[in-house]
């Protein structure tokens, strides 16, 4: 794994035009993400958090700004999971996690990631077979296959049932703490975001902007009913009220 320390984010500036509009969407945002950081960002759907994710990644270079990956001198590993699983229609599970791999797939790896997350007995299947559930579990594997420094999570569990999600959620925790890597993970869900993170972020729109960076210090095995969460919640809720807003 590259030694990756942190991730400096600068964006002065990210405008889209189209022939009719011109959006800034992104304006002097300014972070530091900490290494094997569980950074949860959560902000009102449009404020532009797809985008940031999308440069973060190097997927749009269209802006103005830099974003300094310490460490990425060496061969830097980023796993990405989408908004949406952008599966293969023409692969069976299997091969859409083969495909993910840069050599020849690791057998017994796959297989352990397909059991974690209780897969393996579709593994043969097409993505037209799966549950939206199920896809969005293979593409969490795939973002895992490259043994990822950072992994990059867009809203992977909005459209799920609330005990799917959960599953999948320990699921993730787990694979991060058997294998620690730096995440950003958006989400809309602010006791999900309690329940995983170091770090919560609240952004705004119009252009993006931090509104509020908080530590969350709940120690670790937290589970998502627990009193801690709902505290921290409530404590949130009422201190910050300008998040109440977004939830
Ligand atoms: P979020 O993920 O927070 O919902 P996005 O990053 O998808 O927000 O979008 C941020 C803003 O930029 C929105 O106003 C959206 O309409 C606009 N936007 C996103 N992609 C494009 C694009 N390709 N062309 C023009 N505007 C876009
Ligand atoms: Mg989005």
């Amino acid at each position: 794994m590259a030694a990756v320390s942190g991730i400096h984010i600068d964006i002065r500036d990210k405008t889209y035009r189209t022939a009719s509009h011109v959006h800034q969407a992104i304006a002097g945002l300014e972070l530091h993400i900490g290494r094997n950081q569980f950074v949860c960002m959560v902000g009102p759907s449009g404020c532009g958090k797809t985008t940031l994710l999308n440069i973060i990644a190097g997927l749009d270079q269209q802006f103005q700004g830099r974003i300094g990956i310490d460490g990425a001198g060496q061969r830097l590993h980023i796993g990405y999971v989408f908004q949406n699983p952008r599966l293969l229609p023409w692969h069976t599970v299997r091969r859409n996690i083969e495909l993910a791999f840069p050599g020849p797939p690791p057998t017994a790896l796959i297989d352990e990631l397909l059991d974690v997350m209780q897969l393996r007995t579709a593994q043969h299947h097409y993505p037209e077979r799966l549950s939206l559930g199920m896809q969005r579990r293979v593409a969490i594997i795939r973002a895992f296959a490259v043994n990822p420094d950072l992994l990059l999570l867009d809203e992977p569990f909005v459209s799920l049932d609330a005990p799917t999600a959960r599953q999948i959620r320990a699921l993730l925790y787990a694979l991060w703490r058997q294998r620690p890597h730096t995440v950003l993970f958006v989400t809309h869900d602010l006791r999900e975001a309690i329940a995983l993170a170091d770090r919560l972020i609240f952004l705004s729109s119009e252009p993006m902007r931090v509104l509020a960076d908080i530590p969350v210090d709940i120690p670790r095995d937290r589970r998502d009913s627990s009193s801690e969460i709902e505290t921290f919640r409530q404590h949130l809720l009422s201190d910050y009220g300008i998040i109440n807003s977004h939830l």
